[in-house]
């Protein structure tokens, strides 16, 4: 987490007038978002939120694909984080916690960023990330402005001195609205790691270094939030707070790092689309001394994905003096009582979603069937784009459709009893509406690995056609050796 208030931010300038280079270049960004935006929307992965109420700014819902995507990216997480380790143990702490927590870890006093406002039109921005505004409202960063004097990216009227503007979402703890009664939703999960410390600490026995996890929600009143799902006012955080000795910090903030982009990489995410920023001494956040940016390449700009930060004991001596409750961890070995330090890498649910998308997203120009096998004229030829999301297998919503290649009943029967069977082991879908080259390529569009198809020879060979997404290769397997295929193709 970042508390901002002295943090750097991108150093973009306010609107600029953009080169034709650069209007060409946003042209083609909004295409790419749009194209993304369009699929999670046509194929429900992600629409807007309260649609049919007008929307609500900047929201958005997953819908049944969007979710299972979502879900397997947490649990798959969660698997290789907290699971398959002896060292990090899981909490899924409350949302709105004791305001005392926010006093001790500074967030009332500097969780803020500072904002703008146009004096002409009274649009609100975050100082720091106006750069060039295209009308369908995406932020594309000018890297290269000199224009310092910023002005409206909306309009070009004069803007306001930035003032800081503290982020934290506000709520009322029972009937009563007054102050007494004011909490907050979190604005990191963070925190209640460090609360729930001594708690974890006490049950589990756990001996340094280790660390605890958690997945969850987080709220921030951001000024400008858009772009998608890249920024927004609730989002999800998996985050883990990594406790160890002072001495160790240099390595193990390495040994983190590269965990990260062994994460990364299982996610699909090409390493030559990332890249480390070192925040500037000056300008690392005050309980941090050292933090790394990934950023990733999306379409809109190179910005971060992921964070990890040294917190020192910041923290853990911060809510110590704060609440009295002793934070220290005592080595049962040499009796040598102290404040852990912490590594904290930090992962946006919502920033993997977008990064895997905007990764899996191709378009495929394929040629006709009929000119391929050299039965159609040169004329027939039309340009025919494919469009796959080529997902990772593992965290693919369908891993394996299945499609009888006719709706009678003589097809459609045995098919769904195949896919009832199938549903055990993989995640499946049936369909039986369309064309089967329709049904194709919907089915290309989310991203499922495998197509199972029925035919009418299945019902004397006993076997099925299935279609790999990557290679629209088709393999003829007996229907009882089908989920060994699958599960080798799916598993490993
Ligand atoms: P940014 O500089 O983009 O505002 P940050 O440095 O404030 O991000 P952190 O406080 O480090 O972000 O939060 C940890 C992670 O949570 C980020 O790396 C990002 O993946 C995610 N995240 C932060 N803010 C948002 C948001 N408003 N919407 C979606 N994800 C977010």
């Amino acid at each position: 987490m970042s508390l901002r208030g002295a943090k750097r931010r991108s150093n973009l300038d306010a609107d600029e007038i953009a080169t034709p280079f650069e209007l060409a270049m946003t042209v083609l960004i909004m295409d790419q978002m749009d194209k993304i935006i369009s699929l999670c929307k046509r194929r429900g992965f992600i629409f807007p939120g309260s649609e049919i109420y007008g929307g609500m700014a900047n929201s958005w819902d997953y819908g049944p694909l969007g979710v299972e995507l979502k879900n397997n990216i947490k649990q798959a997480w969660w698997k290789q984080f907290v699971r398959q380790r002896s060292d990090i143990v899981g909490i899924d702490a409350a949302l709105i916690m004791n305001p005392k927590v926010w006093l001790a870890s500074g967030h009332l006093q500097n969780f803020s960023d500072p904002l703008v406002e146009c004096k002409k039109c009274h649009e609100r921005f975050r100082a720091d990330t106006i750069g060039n505004q295209v009308p369908n409202g995406y932020l594309v960063p000018n890297p290269n402005s000199k224009n310092k004097k910023g002005k409206c990216p909306k309009c070009k009227g004069e803007l306001t001195e930035a003032r800081q503007f503290n982020m934290m979402f506000k709520t009322f703890v029972g009937p009563a609205e007054d102050a007494a009664n004011m909490a907050y939703f979190r604005p990191e999960t963070a925190q209640s790691m460090f609360v729930d410390f001594k708690n974890v600490l006490e049950t589990t026995r756990k001996k340094i270094p280790f660390g605890i996890a958690q997945i969850g929600k987080a709220f921030r009143n951001e000024i400008t939030p858009g772009n998608f799902i890249f920024r927004t006012r609730e989002f999800e955080q998996m985050e883990i707070e990594y406790f160890i000795r002072e001495k160790d910090w240099k390595k193990q903030f390495e040994s983190w790092l590269a965990e990260m982009y062994k994460w990364m990489d299982f996610l699909g995410i090409s390493k030559k689309h990332l890249h480390n920023l070192e925040v500037p001494k000056g300008e690392l956040a005050h309980y941090s001394k050292r933090t790394v940016d990934i950023e990733y390449d999306f379409p809109f700009g190179k910005k971060e994905l992921y964070g990890i930060a040294y917190r020192t004991d910041f923290d853990l001596s911060n809510h110590e003096k704060a609440s009295g409750a002793d934070l220290k961890y005592t080595d049962n070995e040499t009796n040598e009582k102290f404040i852990p330090h912490v590594i904290e890498p930090t992962f946006g649910v919502d920033r993997s979603v977008l990064a895997v998308l905007c990764e899996a997203y191709t378009e495929e120009k394929i040629i006709p069937p009929s000119f391929a096998k050299g039965g159609g004229a040169v004329g027939d030829i039309k340009d025919d784009i494919r469009i796959v999301l080529k997902l990772p297998k593992a965290i693919a919503p369908i891993q394996v459709a299945i499609l009888p290649l006719s709706k009678k009943p003589e097809l459609s029967k045995p098919a769904f009893e195949l896919y009832k069977e199938l549903l055990a082991d993989f995640a499946c879908e049936y369909d039986e509406t369309q064309s089967i080259g329709k049904r194709y390529r919907r089915q290309d569009e989310i991203g499922t690995p495998y197509c199972v198809t029925f035919d009418f020879e299945s019902l004397e060979d006993k076997a099925v056609t299935v279609r790999d997404r990557d290679t629209m290769k088709q393999d003829r397997i007996k229907i009882g050796e089908l989920k060994e295929y699958l599960k080798e193709k799916l598993v490993g």
